[in-house]
């Protein structure tokens, strides 16, 4: 692929961003970059953002994005050594006005601006609370079991047999101030790129498969 295709995936916690990302990264061979995934991985180190990255994570608060920063340019420098990629999505690296400003600048340093699609997956706030409360993850695979349609229903990992548990920071508390760094932060983002006429936005209140139609949709225009 000559341009290489990058989609900047936004929504509200609970969105579905994550699943809709992997069935993405899945159909056209583009690398998966969660910004919370690899967040995940850099808490497991025991030094001390390791550490206070486990405490900020844990209350449902934002990373500061000097921290953000430099875990994606090391990401995106590494992408670019991989001239056979097909191109990439950044999964929650948007949440603050001046993540989506460096974003920007680092796609013009790497040269990957040509084609960008900028995605919103749009669901309500009940919604949003509703689904994070009671979603599970498999305590041995690591597997997210979204509270949506037949999963409703699982006591055991589908895919391990695993036991489900909740989230650190699935916990109501937690939630209502991720809903909230949503509204004050994340809000900012979607108008910054709406008046630049890049958001594409889709209603994420539907079945994965019909989310993914939609946003297959607009990929093709
Ligand atoms: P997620 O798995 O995407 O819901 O992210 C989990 C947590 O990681 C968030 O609640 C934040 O504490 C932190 N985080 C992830 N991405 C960012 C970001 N771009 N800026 C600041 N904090 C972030």
């Amino acid at each position: 692929m000559k341009n290489k295709l990058v989609i900047i995936l936004l929504g509200p916690p609970g969105s579905g961003k994550g699943t809709q990302a992997k069935l993405l990264a899945k159909k056209f061979k583009l690398e998966y970059l969660g910004s919370g995934n690899i967040l995940r991985q850099r808490r497991k180190k025991g030094n001390f953002t390791g550490k206070r990255l486990k405490e900020v994570m844990r209350r449902g608060e934002l990373v500061p994005s000097f921290v953000i920063s430099r875990l994606l340019t090391d990401k995106l420098e590494e992408l670019k050594n991989r001239p056979r990629l097909n191109g990439f999505i950044l999964d929650g690296w948007t949440r603050i006005l001046v993540e989506a400003e460096l974003i920007d600048e680092s796609l013009d340093w790497y040269e990957w601006q040509k084609n960008v699609k900028i995605i919103l997956i749009n669901i309500s706030d009940k919604e949003s609370f509703d689904r994070l409360t009671k979603r599970k993850n498999c305590k041995d695979c690591g597997r997210f079991i979204p509270w949506i349609g037949e999963f409703k229903k699982l006591k055991r990992c589908d895919k391990c047999g695993g036991l489900l548990i909740s989230r650190a920071d699935d916990k109501p508390k937690a939630i209502k101030k991720r809903l909230e760094e949503f509204k004050e932060e994340t809000k900012p983002v979607i108008d910054y790129y709406k008046k630049q006429g890049r958001l594409i936005k889709i209603n994420g209140e539907q079945s994965i498969e019909n989310v993914f139609k939609d946003i297959l949709k607009t990929l093709k225009k």
